[in-house]
């Protein structure tokens, strides 16, 4: 037994799973968590002290590497000033300026605490500003755990959602109907049949929850030509993608302009914080300005916006992006090379910061159903020896890596090590 083993032992008793977010348990590639207490640059430290090249960044915030000096110095100076007054501060105007800068179409935008609220509280405004109630999702996107959202398509293109969990009612679930990303043709049939009833159509430019899968050429303008020609909202959740593609978000990348973004990991780097934002006439209905309530105590909170603040100078830099995009490029390149090499099939993504591999023949992946058929032996095999060798991915095939502004040289020759002796027992 290690430390780690025994602490989740003692979670167990007190925590459901012994985790506080279901994806930690280990429960997709089996064996137990590893538990860290400290992490600097691209590493990760767990409770008996052994090192691992982090790839999962927090699940994305961690883009300038974990404990950046100048992110944690400038939480440390916020700390000292009070850690909240639940009264306007200065520092929300700033972040909200520097989103807006990179960010355009997010007009006006509100700060909220996670990308689940930001995604519930967007799908509230759009329902609000448009007097309808139906909302159109993709396959294999994931926009947080609100009820409206974890609902899964009902047997065919037009019938109504189901619950994709226990707890969802049954009437919220059929306000949502989900379509196979990537499939403008399908959403051009459903609009065609129920396009007056549709207030927002709500995708991940660029999934990254079922591993990483790029839009096809034509689908981003797709969306936002049907929404546009019914009058629903076309919402853009970058909860993800948002500062960890580029600088401009999917949306500046693919130059489309949704109706309203959503915001989280990156803008609160390492704390707290999702935003939503969009057209202003459209978050003009948003309280105490419109009809459309919205609220949080602690929205806003100082120490999250200063480590967002601090997060979004660092990334600002001018060769920021070019030197993360080059690299993590890179990596994916030789990862895909080393696998083909071995008689691996694989097949890698990457965009920015952020990237994906699926063990599959199929070049790219594109939908949902190209995801669940990858190999998913092969990659919890991967995943166990890459674990071992000190690599920390993400415990389960359907998520997507993310590499900092620390990773060097240095953490991908030990990573593409590791992964070709990996290679070797699949
Ligand atoms: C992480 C994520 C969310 C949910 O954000 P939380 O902060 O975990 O609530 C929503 N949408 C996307 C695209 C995400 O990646």
């Amino acid at each position: 037994m290690n430390r780690s083993n025994t602490l989740f032992t003692e979670a167990k008793e007190i925590l459901p799973g012994g985790v506080n977010s279901p994806v930690r348990a280990f429960s997709r590639v089996g064996g137990e968590p590893v538990y860290f207490n400290r992490g600097k640059g691209a590493y990760l430290f767990d409770e008996d002290g052994k090192a691992y090249i982090d790839y999962i960044g927090s699940w994305g915030p961690m883009i300038a590497g974990h404990a950046h000096p100048k992110v944690i110095s400038a939480v440390q100076q916020a700390a000292e000033n009070g850690l909240g007054f639940g009264a306007p501060t200065e520092i929300e105007t700033t972040l909200a300026k520097k989103i807006r800068q990179h960010m355009p179409t997010m007009e006006l935008m509100r700060m909220v605490n996670s990308g689940t609220e930001a995604t519930m509280s967007a799908l509230r405004v759009a329902r609000g500003f448009t007097g309808r109630d139906k909302i159109v999702k993709f396959e294999g996107c994931y926009h947080g755990h609100s009820d409206g959202l974890l609902v899964k398509a009902g047997s065919g293109a037009l019938t109504l959602g189901e619950p994709d969990s226990a707890g969802v009612p049954q009437p919220i679930a059929e306000q949502t109907l989900t379509l196979p990303f990537n499939d403008v043709n399908a959403l051009n049939t459903l609009f065609s049949h129920i396009g007056e009833q549709i207030a927002a159509v709500i995708v991940e430019p660029v999934a990254g929850n079922m591993g990483m899968v790029l839009p096809v050429p034509g689908f981003l303008t797709g969306l936002k030509k049907i929404c546009e020609d019914y009058g629903a909202l076309l919402i853009f959740d970058e909860v993800m993608t948002g500062f960890r593609v580029g600088l401009a978000g999917a949306q500046g990348l693919f130059s489309i302009q949704p109706d309203l973004t959503t915001l989280g990991k990156v803008i609160g780097g390492g704390l707290p914080v999702g935003a939503f934002g969009g057209r202003r006439e459209v978050m003009e209905s948003v309280a105490p300005l419109g009809p459309v309530y919205q609220a949080g105590t602690l929205s806003g909170n100082p120490l999250a916006m200063a480590s967002g603040i601090a997060t979004m100078s660092i990334i600002e830099q001018p060769d920021f992006f070019p030197d993360l995009e080059a690299k993590t490029n890179d990596f994916m390149h030789r990862l895909e090379v080393l696998a083909s090499d071995r008689g691996v099939p694989l097949a890698t993504t990457s965009l920015g910061g952020m990237f994906g591999f699926f063990f599959s023949n199929e070049k790219p992946i594109s939908n949902f159903t190209q995801v669940l058929n990858s190999n998913t032996e092969n990659f919890n095999t991967f995943f166990q020896h890459m674990l071992a060798a000190g690599v920390n991915l993400a415990p389960s095939p359907f998520e997507s890596g993310f590499v900092s502004g620390a990773h060097t040289e240095q953490e991908f020759s030990a990573t593409l090590n590791a992964a070709d002796a990996a290679f070797k027992n699949i």
